[in-house]
Parts: structure tokens; C-alpha cells; sequence
């Protein structure tokens, strides 16, 4: 019988809407409170406000089923996912900082651009963002201005070197810094895996892998509700919220890196 459909099965049913609404209270204020402070857009708040609703509906629709237990440990595993939302919003707000420092730097070459210090700091700003490219035309401004300085051609070489290692794939590995070919599993030099999970998921961190990367775990969790009222299989409903978990959870953690 389906769940719900007697007087038990309905008190049951409102019983764990009650506790997934409890559960799911503490983070929406958090994310509620980081989307009223603007410290994050309103991306992230719908993806996961959506997440969370859609599994306490997929409780509330699966409950009195071993899935719908399933999806109540899931749903505690995604309630802490305000942490990882809080870390995009420090995320933004260091992105916001470095914008300002860069243009602080970009003032003080305007104004005089033969001092080395703006390039300096520019050039340390754009490396700990990862933007090697940026970094060495800052560090190419210095050299045609200056014409000759050892120290900052020593750094364009660095820098020419990662850019170059990137653009072929070399890995490099970040134990011992030894480059391997680029489909090496692990490292020729200490034996390091060098493709983590965490690399792989690296690699879906484009602005368009992350919108598909949503937009797959929200569908999937709206085609595992509509299932579960339809009264499909447990298996293929837990097989699209466990899809929808891991797609959110993935979406979450690489916004947030
Ligand atoms: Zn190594």
C-alpha cells in the first residue's frame, strides 16, 4: 500500500514533515541571513533552499519507506551545507577585496608607473588567484617600463612555465613538484595519485559546468518527487534523490573553492 493512504500512514506522514521542517530551520535562517546581508547572490539561496524543500518533499511523499529513512540522512548531510554556502560568501568577499587591491595597484602604476611596488603586489594578488596570465602582464608592464630586472625576468620565467604547463596538460604533481605526462595517474617521481576525486570535480568548475551541474541535481530531485507520487519504484526515486544529493553537494563544495 502506498504510504499515506490511511489514517496512520498520514499522521506518519505529518510527523516527519514536522521534523524535516525543524531540520532544514537553522539553515535557511543561516542563508537567509547571508542573502539579506548580500554576502551571496541569489543563486546559491535558490539552489539550496530548492534542495532542501524538494527532499522534504521527497520525505514526506517516501515516508514509512526504508528510502524515505534514506532521504532523511541525506537531507541532515545537506543541512550542513550552510557551511559551505558561508564559504562563498568569504569567497566573495575576498573577491571583492583583491578587485579593490588590484585597482589600488593599477592607480599607483598610473601614477607612477616605473615603481616596482604596485607591480609587486599585483603580481602576488594574481598568483594566489590563479590568474597566471594577468600576473604576467603585470610583470611585462614592469619589464617594458624598467627594461631590465633579473628578479622580476625570474618571475616571468615562473610564471611562463605554469601557463605553459597548463595549456598541455603536463601534470604537475603538488607533493614533489616533478612534471608528469599528462595522463598519469599517479606520479612518476613519489607515486602520488595525481587524479584525486577533488581534481576531477575541478575540472566541472566552469561557470557552465557548475549552471549544468545545478540545474542537473535540481531536475533530478523534481523527477524523483513527481516518481514518488506517481508511486514508481523505490529504487529508481532513491537512484534520482542520490543523484540530486551528490549533484548539489558537488555544486556547493566547487562554488565555494
Ligand atoms: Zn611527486
Amino acid at each position: 500500500m502506498h504510504p499515506g493512504t490511511t489514517a496512520g500512514g498520514a499522521v506518519g506522514n505529518m510527523a516527519a514533515l514536522m521534523v524535516a521542517l525543524l531540520m532544514i530551520a537553522y539553515p535557511f535562517y543561516r542563508v537567509l541571513g547571508m542573502l539579506l546581508e548580500r554576502t551571496i547572490d541569489g543563486v546559491e539561496a535558490t539552489v539550496y533552499f530548492g534542495v532542501l524543500v524538494g527532499f522534504v518533499a521527497g520525505i514526506v511523499t517516501t515516508w514509512g519507506t526504508a528510502l524515505g529513512f534514506v532521504l532523511f540522512l541525506m537531507l541532515g548531510a545537506l543541512c550542513f551545507g550552510y557551511r559551505l554556502v558561508e564559504r562563498v560568501a568569504e569567497r566573495g568577499a575576498m573577491d571583492a577585496m583583491d578587485a579593490e587591491d588590484l585597482a589600488k595597484c593599477d592607480a599607483a602604476i598610473q601614477h607612477a608607473p616605473a615603481l616596482k611596488w604596485p607591480y609587486d603586489r599585483a603580481v602576488t594578488i594574481c598568483r594566489r588567484r590563479d590568474e597566471y596570465e594577468r600576473a604576467m602582464e603585470y610583470v611585462e608592464r614592469y619589464l617594458t617600463e624598467v627594461g631590465n630586472d633579473t628578479g622580476m625576468q625570474k618571475v616571468l620565467e615562473r610564471l611562463k612555465a605554469v601557463v605553459r604547463q597548463r595549456s598541455t596538460g603536463v601534470k604537475v604533481c603538488p607533493e614533489c613538484g616533478t612534471e608528469n605526462y599528462a595522463g598519469a595517474g599517479t606520479c612518476s617521481e613519489c607515486g602520488r595519485a595525481l587524479a584525486l576525486p577533488t581534481d576531477l570535480l575541478a575540472g566541472c568548475a566552469t561557470e557552465i559546468g557548475l549552471k549544468a551541474l545545478s540545474a542537473t541535481g535540481i531536475t533530478l530531485m523534481v523527477a524523483g518527487i513527481v516518481l514518488a507520487i506517481l508511486g514508481a519504484s523505490t529504487m529508481l526515486v532513491g537512484v534520482l534523490f542520490a543523484g540530486a544529493f551528490s549533484g548539489s553537494v558537488a555544486y556547493l563544495y566547487l562554488r565555494s573553492k
